[in-house]
């Protein structure tokens, strides 16, 4: 079993795929070899305390902006700042995407396009979480409304009722009175009215209530990946909230697990984009099936997974994260769009004891840097973090 004990490192983390990255589209850009890069990146790794290597790593990520702002001869401005940043930390995935895409096709990119990025990326800003506020503010609408039609409908049924009555007593005393006979007329289309009233208000709560399951419908759709049909890290982020809450009540062991498949740029590179999918959902089925009530399985993004055990420590953990990860590499997947053989799909995982530390956001970072270093010691493993910063 490949269960390693490794202890975290904050600035490999920060190095995590942004060192890749630049060296690729430097050396597409000036020709730079990337080797001295990587020697300097070294170098600071191994240098100082763990606060001079976060500032280390900040100086550096500032000197990357600077670099890719310079390359693309876009402007310091705040927008051009803001996508460089999220492309260079992998922060915004459609931003990396779309980069990605125009570096491919025209090898540089320019202010005006930054700007549409911008602007199509603030216009499809329906965030999980503005969503789930616009669900909640549609439901209690919905809700008020179902009151009032309820009581509409029953008024309306007593008002008709109460007008047939009068109908019927009026007509018995009409006979040869015209101006009573025009009234019993009146009434009678007065109660055919409030019929089709209440007939309609009958129709419309059918239909709030309908509505009212679409919109649990989209609820769910709002906390779930639509690709691999895994909770998403929305979801993800509220059940660790809670499990965090009830594990400590109980007094029982919680443990994270940061999974990311290896090289699945290259898989999506060698195989295309639909076969990089179909890749995804069977990691995701493979990692659900462990999943139960007390192991929580979500995609946090991209080619990322993460799990949560309840009741079990973070060595536990690793075993049976690793089990997953053996049975993964053990498989040997075919392309089903051309039939042939896929290399190894594999996936390295770091682990971390939620509870070893004040937030569970620090947990899900150590678990972070864990995995980094399962990286570097060679992917395909999983790295248990240790418990302090
Ligand atoms: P590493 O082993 O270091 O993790 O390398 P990697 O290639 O897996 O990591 P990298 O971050 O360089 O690339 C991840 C790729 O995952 C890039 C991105 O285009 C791809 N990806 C992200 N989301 C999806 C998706 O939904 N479908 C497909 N097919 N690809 C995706
Ligand atoms: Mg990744
Ligand atoms: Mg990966």
């Amino acid at each position: 079993m490949k269960v390693m004990i490794g202890a975290p490192s904050s600035s490999a983390n920060a190095q995590h795929g942004l060192t890749d990255r630049l060296a690729r589209w430097a050396k597409g850009l000036s020709g730079r070899p990337d080797e001295p890069q990587e020697a300097e990146a070294a170098t600071r790794q191994r240098a100082g305390t763990a606060a001079n290597r976060e500032i280390n790593r900040r100086r550096q990520l500032y000197a990357d902006i600077g670099d890719f702002l310079f390359a693309h001869d876009l402007d310091l401005t705040a927008i051009n700042f803001s996508v460089a940043l999220d492309y260079l930390t992998g922060a915004n995935i459609g931003v990396e995407k779309a980069i990605r895409a125009v570096m491919m096709e025209r090898g540089k990119i320019t202010n005006g396009w930054v700007e549409s990025l911008a602007a199509e990326q603030r216009a499809d800003e329906v965030t999980p979480e503005s969503l789930a506020t616009m669900l909640d503010k549609v439901e209690e609408n919905l809700d008020q409304f179902t009151g009032l039609m309820h009581e509409s409908r029953k008024s309306a049924k007593d008002y008709g009722a109460a007008l047939q009555e009068q109908a019927k007593d009026l007509a018995d005393v009409a006979e040869g009175e015209p101006v009573l006979a025009r009234l019993v007329g009146l009434t009678r289309s007065m109660v055919e009215k409030t019929r089709a009233v209440e007939t309609q208000l009958r129709e419309n709560q059918k239909q709030t209530q309908a509505l009212k399951s679409s919109l649990e419908t989209a609820r769910r759709a709002a906390e779930q990946d639509h690709l691999t049909g895994l909770p998403n890290r929305r979801a993800f982020e509220a059940r660790l909230r809670d499990e965090v809450a009830e594990a400590q009540a109980a007094n029982e062991s919680l443990s994270i697990a940061f999974c990311d498949i290896d090289h699945f740029k290259a898989i999506n590179d060698t195989h295309g984009h639909d076969t990089g999918d179909r890749v995804l959902k069977f990691v995701a089925g493979l990692l659900a099936k462990v999943s139960d009530d007390r192991c929580h399985v979500a995609r946090h993004g991209g080619e990322e997974f993460v799990m949560l055990f309840r009741g079990k420590t973070a060595a536990e953990t690793c075993e049976a994260v690793d089990e997953v990860r053996e049975d993964l590499a053990s498989r040997s997947l075919v392309n089903r769009t051309n039939g042939e053989r896929m290399d190894r799909v594999s996936f390295s995982a770091g682990v971390a004891n939620v509870l070893a530390f004040d937030d569970p956001r620090a947990a899900l970072k150590a678990a972070d840097r864990a995995l980094y270093l399962a990286k570097e010691h060679g992917r395909n493993r999983v790295y248990l973090a240790a418990e302090t910063d």
